[in-house]
Formats: structure tokens, sequence, C-alpha cells
């Protein structure tokens, strides 16, 4: 059998930093756990538009397609501010996941226990969290159309269109089903099936797919009450499943129960291949950090926290992902802080590549 296969896109600012450090962990898995990648790497965002004109090439799209995994560091940077939308870096992200059809966004608020007092930060942390959230990315009032600014009388007015189809939802329920069947087996979707007639679809389909999943307990929660909910008590969930709009905001504000951009990583699943596995593209939430981007200052660990989450889910290798996560933990737990992770802290912060080795090390 051959290797599993990663594309990696390092793209602008600190993703080519953050992504030499996977590079460290993904050699370290093929020299000491024999677990070997065919790793191919190619440019995406502006450093494509540098060479090719393009935000990402029909030749990186059609490797994309053909892999097991793409692992993508960050795009954009002001030095392409100017281009025209058409060739903006950030397309080159939209291409990968249109025409990949990566429907499902996982966004993981999991915190650290070293991690706990983030107070030097001036943010409050909930410590033990660790849930996931799931936003549908490829429909949606972002999407839906009629939209667009109209003339309607003497003034104009702006129109977006929330708009679901059944096996939309059909598809995103189900990846959010399975996932609830690997982790505690508690999902809750979010909607607003009081005031919105795509909330009553969602909701009917989100059902009727359970219905195959009988041991997940299901349950539906209207999305601002979700958004009170994820506040007041985050621990109360595991998985949640909801729309794109929803999902944009909600994973936003669990993502900073746990503290730093620097620490979140991302998935974005599509259908499955023949391997049965799905289409797949990782991630770290943060962007560019072009204030930060050639120092060595950036964390590698959200990046580095993406390739566990492809170990976990294009690779079949949970148990080798739970041991990159304990080896992340225990660097953390040994005081190795990034400087976004000191705040006010007197402390001096480890560099990008002292965090890589300690992380290599701690494995
Ligand atoms: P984008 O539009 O690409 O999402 P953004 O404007 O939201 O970008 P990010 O690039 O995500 O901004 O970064 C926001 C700030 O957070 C940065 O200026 C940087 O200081 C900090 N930051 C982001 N990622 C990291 C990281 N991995 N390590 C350290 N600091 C980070
Ligand atoms: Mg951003």
């Amino acid at each position: 059998m051959s290797n599993p296969s990663l594309l990696i896109l390092p793209g602008d600012g600190i993703g080519p930093e953050v992504m030499a450090e996977v590079r460290k962990i993904i050699d370290w898995f093929g020299a000491k756990r024999d677990l070997v990648f065919d790793v191919s790497e190619d440019l995406v965002g502006g450093a494509a538009y540098d060479a090719h004109g393009t935000p990402l090439h029909d030749d990186t799209m059609a490797k994309a397609q053909e892999v097991d995994a793409v692992l993508l560091g960050a795009v954009g940077g002001p030095k392409y501010d100017v281009l025209d939308f058409s060739v903006k870096p950030e397309r080159g992200l939209l291409r990968l996941r249109k025409e990949m059809d990566l429907f499902a966004n996982l966004r993981p608020a999991q915190c650290f226990d070293a991690l706990a007092d983030f107070s030097s930060l001036k943010t409050e942390v909930v410590s033990g969290l660790d849930i996931m959230i799931v936003r549908e990315l490829t429909s949606g009032v972002y999407f839906g159309e009629p939209r667009g600014i109209f003339e309607e009388g003497n003034e104009r007015v702006g129109i977006n269109t929330q708009r679901y189809t059944e096996s939309e939802i059909e598809r995103v329920a189900r990846a959010s089903f399975e996932l609830a069947m690997k982790r505690d087996k508690k999902l809750c979707s979010m909607e607003k099936a009081n005031v919105m007639e795509s909330g009553i679809l969602w909701r009917e389909v989100v059902t009727r797919v359970g219905a195959d999943y009988p041991e997940v307990e299901l349950s539906h929660m209207y999305a601002d009450a979700g958004a009170m909910q994820l506040t007041r008590w985050p621990k109360q969930f595991d998985v949640i499943v909801t729309d794109n709009l929803f999902g944009d905001l909600l994973s936003d504000l669990a993502a900073m129960l746990t503290g730093s951009l620097g620490m979140l990583p991302s998935a974005s699943l599509g259908a499955p291949m023949a391997n049965g596995r799905p289409k797949a593209m990782y991630e770290p939430v943060h962007g560019s950090a072009p204030d930060i981007a050639g120092q060595g200052k950036a964390n590698p660990i959200a990046c580095i926290l993406s390739f566990a989450m492809a170990l976990r889910y294009s690779f079949d290798q949970g148990d080798e992902a739970t041991r990159l996560e304990k080896a992340i933990e225990a660097v953390l737990a040994d005081g190795y802080r990034t400087a976004d992770l000191l705040g006010e802290e007197g402390r001096d912060p480890v560099s990008t590549s002292a965090m890589g080795d300690a992380i290599v090390a701690a494995l």
C-alpha cells in the first residue's frame, strides 16, 4: 500500500514559519512511529500570486483534489491589499473550499490545563473545556440568491438570502452525528426555527438523520439561546452543529473561551473519497499575522494541532493525534510560552522554532 498523502500549502506571513515546525513533527512520526507521509508542498495566496499571477494555480488545485489531506498555513498580507478582488490571496483559499466542496467546518474549542490562568492576557478561559462546533460552510445566507444592493423606489436595498436545501442540511448533520459517535455521543443543533423557515427545515432534517444514530443524544436550541448557554455553561455541550452564519459567530465565541488565536486549529471536511474518508483541508484559525511575520514570534501550536486533526480525521491515527496533543500539553506544563501566551507577564518568550523543538522532544 502507498503512504498516505499530504499537500502542504504554507502560504503567506507566518504561514511558512509555523509550517516549518509541523515539518519537524511529520519527520518525527516518520522516523519514530514508522508513519511516513507522501508530502508535497506548493504555493497558495500571495506567494502563488507572486509566482504565477493567480492565488491558486490550476495544478495546485488538481493536486489538492488527489491527496488524502491538505494542510494550509495562512494567506494574505498588506502587500496584496491593492490587488483586484479576483486575484486576492483569500480567493485561493475560497477556491480550495469551493472546488473540494468542504461543507463541514470543524472548530474545536479545547482548553489546555496549563493555560487555565490567562489573566496576564486579560482573558478568562474555561479550564477543562472540550467542545466541537460544526459550522455549515458552503451554503446559507453568505451564498443564497438573490443577493445584492438594488434600487427600490427612491432608495437602495441590500439583500441576502438564507437558503438551505434538505441535502445540504442532511450531509452536515450526518457528519456531525458521525463526529458525536467518536466523542461523547451528544449533539446539539442550533437554528432559529421560531422565526426562520430554513430553521424549521433544519430542525426537521437533523431530527430525521438522528434516527440513524439512536446512541447519540440529540437536542435542539435556538441559536440566540445557544449563545447564552455557551457563555453561561459551555461544558454542557459536546458537539454543536449549526448553519454558516450562526456558526461563524458561535465558533468565534467558543474559541475565545480557550484563550489565544495561536492555539486554535480547524478542519474543513467534504464528501467521502474512495478510501471512505472525507476530502479534507486543515488550517489554523489565525491569519497571516503580518505584524509578527518573519520575526520568529509566531505560535506554531494552532498549525500543529491542525495536523493532529488530520491524523485523527484523515489518516485514522487517533492514538497518534492524542500522543501529539499530550506532547503539546506537556510542553505548556513545562512553562514554554510563545509571546502570544504571555501577555503582561515579565517572562521571556520562546521562539517559534524553540516551541517546535520542545514539542518534538516531548514526543
Ligand atoms: P485574517 O484576516 O487573515 O484572518 P486577521 O487580521 O484576522 O487576519 P490574524 O492574522 O489572524 O489577523 O492575527 C491577528 C493578530 O493575532 C495578529 O496580529 C497577531 O499579533 C496575533 N496572532 C495571530 N496568529 C498568531 C500566532 N500563531 N502566534 C502569535 N500571534 C498570533
Ligand atoms: Mg481574521
